[in-house]
């Protein structure tokens, strides 16, 4: 499963990500984002995109998930990352 961290220092709560996530992963809490469906993310990183403050961080994303477009492509992607 994917892994999503917010960095509580760097996040300022603009909830940019909130409204961005196609699976509506995050929440605003006390003015932070909170990823609280974190099972439902299907690893398009739009909100590492979006975030002004570079608060994110996702593990557990491999290419297979994300660039699911030609064979190829995966084959190369797992050769560079
Ligand atoms: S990677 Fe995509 S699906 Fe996952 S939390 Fe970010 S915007 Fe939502
Ligand atoms: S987009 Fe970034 S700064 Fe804005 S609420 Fe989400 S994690 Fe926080």
């Amino acid at each position: 499963m994917i892994q999503i961290t917010v960095d509580e220092d760097s996040c300022v709560g603009c909830g940019l990500c909130v409204k961005d996530c196609p699976m509506k992963v995050f929440e605003l809490k006390d003015g932070r984002s909170v990823p609280l469906r974190p099972e439902d993310c299907m690893g398009c990183l739009s909100c590492h995109e979006i975030c002004p403050a570079q608060a994110l961080e996702h593990r557990g994303i491999y290419p297979a998930k994300r660039h699911y477009v030609d064979i190829r492509v995966c084959e190369m992607l797992n050769r560079v990352i």
